[in-house]
């Protein structure tokens, strides 16, 4: 089958520094707390789906541990529920591991030897079955993590373990540390994931031996994590890469905003096209019931709940981050029409420019209700003149205007208020947790 690729001539460097992102908040601090109490209640008696077995100690944990923990960008975290309880972080470790790879080889580079795609077969393909000429869809399905770890720094297994380790541990903001039980539980029994290994071997799309990358993708998937944990990583990945609980820079966002790419595209296994439809925010599931779902600028959102649905995906945490993802306003592809009647007839076309742009923003609709003819012609007066030949970050970039400065400082204005409420609410309460 040949090989299938975007255009390989897109630039994947970052077009601007720093990076213009558009985001938003999450609601204020008493309507999370509100917000996580009411997804908790609501499902906690929901006791559809089972319990994992296949790897035998997880048919152990109690289907009715249920917890869910939100940490906001600003490092702030709301809790309720069973959220210290730890569990192996099993599936929920791939986008970790697949970032730190990126961080080491590019993510570039990463692409070509993981792949990026959740199916990559045709649009038509009469045969789901047909194999793919990459061999390996992409680092978050078993061939793809497993040759993801394969990839890992280190020149020894123990060193590629370290590694992993280490820097799963940045993300949570604390040492990890192995589930020895699990990890015993786990080899005993993974004889596929060893197949899976050796056949991406004999197609060279892995990168190390296919017993040793089988056995640290085993002990990765071992590592214990609380409900809590999970999210300080999760809103590491919402925050361009730092723990926003400790500061510290554990990815690059130019890293951080690719494994959500492909989070957002096959998190959630075959269910990932749902999951996006109905949620609409990059998550990532594994089979001891953790979700981890990611609101780029805004927090990490994570669930605990071992009984799974048919695809392996936590049945309560499915619920309670749609539940909360909608009334949070999470979901990234969600819009309202924009308040006010149209403005007929008024249409902006160049604007009297020559070719190579203007950084200013056309009047929008808004505006031209608020300013009328008056402020679009402000806007016709500002075409061609010096200022709008240049654009904003070369504005910035050349200090010779203010008008990134007052981006900037819009930027600021926003994270100090939402520190001013923080500081108001920790009198009352840092974390809720009346109800663990
Ligand atoms: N360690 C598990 C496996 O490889 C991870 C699977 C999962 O969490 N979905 O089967």
């Amino acid at each position: 089958m040949a090989k299938l690729s975007m255009n390989e001539k897109l630039p994947f460097d970052e077009a601007t520094a720093p990076p213009r992102v558009s985001t938003g908040d999450l609601p204020m601090h008493a309507e999370i707390r509100r917000l996580v109490t009411e997804a908790y209640e609501r499902y906690r008696s929901d006791d559809s789906g089972t319990v994992a077995d296949y790897i035998p100690l997880l048919a152990e944990a109690s289907p009715d541990l249920f917890g869910i923990a939100v940490v906001g960008a600003w490092g702030r975290s709301f809790e309720i529920g069973d959220v210290a309880a730890r569990f192996s972080i099993q599936s929920v470790s791939k986008p970790f591991v697949f970032a730190l790879v990126c961080d080491e080889l590019g993510y570039e580079a990463a692409r070509l030897r993981l792949g990026v795609n959740s199916t990559g077969f045709p649009f038509n393909s009469l045969m789901a079955v047909e194999l793919n000429a990459e061999r390996t869809m992409n680092p978050l399905v078993n061939a793809g993590a497993i040759a993801t770890t394969s990839l890992a720094p280190g020149s020894t297994p123990e060193e590629k373990w370290e590694s992993i380790r280490e820097r799963l541990s940045l993300f949570a903001g604390r040492e990890l540390t192995i589930n020895a039980e699990v990890y015993a539980s786990e080899s005993a029994t993974n004889r596929r994931n060893h197949g899976i290994a050796h056949l991406l071997n004999s197609y060279e799309r892995l990168y190390s031996d296919p017993d040793e990358a089988t056995d640290i993708y085993t002990r990765q998937c071992s590592l214990d994590v609380t409900t809590h944990d999970l999210a300080v990583m999760a809103s590491t990945l919402a925050n361009g890469g730092v723990n926003p609980v400790t500061g510290d820079t554990v990815i690059g966002p130019g890293v951080c905003r690719r494994v959500l790419a492909v989070m957002a595209s096959a998190g959630l296994y075959e269910l990932s096209g749902d999951w996006l439809y109905q949620i609409g925010v990059p998550g990532k599931s594994g089979v001891s019931g953790g979700i981890v779902t990611v609101a780029p600028g805004k927090g990490g959102l994570a669930t605990y709940s071992p009984p799974l649905d048919a695809a392996g995906n936590s049945v309560r945490g499915q619920l309670a981050t749609k539940y909360l993802a909608e009334r949070l306003g999470l979901n990234l592809f969600a819009s309202v029409p924009a308040e006010g009647p149209p403005v007929p007839a008024v249409i902006d076309s160049n604007w009297g420019l020559r070719p190579g742009g203007c950084a200013r923003r056309p009047f929008g609709r808004r505006s031209v209700q608020q300013h009328g003819d008056e402020g679009e012609e402000q806007h016709r007066q500002h075409a061609g003149t010096d200022e709008c030949r240049s654009v904003l970050p070369q504005h910035r970039a050349a200090g010779n205007s203010d008008l990134g400065q007052r981006h900037d400082e819009g930027q600021r204005g926003r994270r100090a208020q939402h520190q001013l409420s923080a500081l108001a609410e920790d009198q009352r309460v840092a974390v809720d947790n009346q109800h663990r």
